[in-house]
């Protein structure tokens, strides 16, 4: 029986990873030409999905790349108010610890045998057993996993939703070497999260293993197209970081000055999310994971699922080794109901981030009296 999955990113790994170590054999296919073809992003907030990685056999290695002082968190309002600082002690235990996209999707891919992943098999179609890529070639299967993130084509074997915006539009920069950059700002945004909430903004700066800064400029309540409308010279980086911080009247200017600092890396990221709770009628060969199953705001759940996608769905095809139907059944049941009640909280979460009075409602979600 022959498992394909598409899509190399870490529901897809982590997939083949936990088959692998059932012995059970997989083929990966990717878009991507090599695993260095495209930046991998910056942090991530794993806390769920590290039972995954304990499936895997891999935690302590995930335990010697994550960050437990990335779990540092600054909440401030526009004008420099401090809300909230948490600082984690050095014994804290890793309960959402940092990891670096990057180092965890190398952990997964060195975790797997030569050839697992095949690179630069962009999928196009799959019929009666057979897939076709965009290079014209073809390869054979039994199970079909669509692991192949957001915008998945093979998703429309199960189902015709399709993400919808969301009312956000996010802006990314990064200030590079920030310690050696912006000692000054480095010092102000501490060694973890620092996120500033006004009315309709935010600002999320957070610190990479690599010394970088990445932040994330959002913009609520906009239209899909609010980029074509906002008047930010994405071709002019220093003209678009000057209109970004007109963008922001009234913030205090030490908050200003870390866009000032940023470097001409300056991305437009235009966020969507599938319906809430979205299921499928069960197929026999074809089923779906991680974003493709159910793309939700970013607000830290949606690693953390995909990861235990992966896994949980390795486990099941290990249980029943001949009946890859029942096995598809059952994961897919315990996966439509975890993952809804996570996009139902990124949803709420979501929603406060949107609301007039966010950085005080944050405060009371992350201090509940
Ligand atoms: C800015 C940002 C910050 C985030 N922070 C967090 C966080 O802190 N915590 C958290 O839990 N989640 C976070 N997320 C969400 C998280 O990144 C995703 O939910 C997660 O990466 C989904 O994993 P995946 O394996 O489903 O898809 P992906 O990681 O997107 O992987 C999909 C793979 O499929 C490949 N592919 C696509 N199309 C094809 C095709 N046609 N043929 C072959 N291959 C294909 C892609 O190249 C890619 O390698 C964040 C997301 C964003 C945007």
């Amino acid at each position: 029986m022959t498992i394909a999955i598409v899509g190399a990113g870490l529901g897809g790994l982590a997939l083949a990873r936990v088959l692998h170590v059932n012995g059970i054999d997989a083929v990966v296919y990717e878009r991507e030409t090599s695993r260095f073809a495209r930046g991998q992003g910056g942090m991530l907030d794993i806390h769920s999905g590290q039972r995954a990685l304990r499936e895997a056999g891999l935690i302590d290695q995930f335990h010697a790349i994550a960050r437990g002082e990335g779990q540092d968190m600054r909440l401030l309002e526009p004008d420099g108010t401090l809300l909230l600082q948490e600082d984690t002690p050095d014994d804290a235990p890793l309960a959402r610890p940092e990891v670096d996209r990057a180092d965890l999707r190398d952990l997964l891919l060195d975790s797997l045998p030569e050839g697992v992943v095949r690179w630069g098999h962009a999928f196009e179609s799959a019929d009666n057993g057979l897939l076709r890529f965009a290079d014209g070639s073809t390869a054979t299967y039994d199970l079909l996993v669509g692991a192949d993130g957001a915008n998945s084509r093979v998703r429309a074997l199960l189902t015709d939703a399709r993400p919808a915006h969301i009312g956000q539009n996010v802006v990314e920069l990064g200030i590079p070497d920030i310690d050696r950059t912006h000692p000054d700002l480095a010092a102000m945004v501490g060694r973890g999260n620092y996120w500033v909430l006004g009315n309709g903004l935010s600002l999320a700066a957070q610190r990479n293993g690599d010394g970088r800064v990445r932040i994330g400029l959002s913009f609520y309540n906009t239209a899909e197209d609010w980029f074509a409308t906002s008047g930010i010279p994405f071709d002019d980086p220093a003209a678009a970081r000057a209109r970004l911080i007109d963008l922001l009247p009234g913030w205090d200017a030490r908050i200003t000055a870390l866009i000032a600092a940023c470097d001409d890396t300056v991305l437009p990221r235009s966020i969507s999310a599938l319906p809430v709770g979205l299921t499928w009628p069960s197929r026999p060969d074809v089923t779906l994971l991680g974003d493709a199953a159910h793309l939700m705001p970013p607000v830290g759940e949606g690693a953390n699922m995909a990861l235990l996608d992966g896994a949980l769905l390795g486990l099941a095809l290990a249980a029943h080794p001949d009946d890859f139907p029942a096995a598809v059944e059952e994961y897919e049941r315990e996966m439509f109901e975890r993952t809804s009640a996570a996009a139902r909280m990124s949803a709420d979460v979501q929603e406060i981030l949107m609301s007039p009075d966010a950085s005080r409602r944050m405060l009371a979600f992350f201090q509940p009296s």
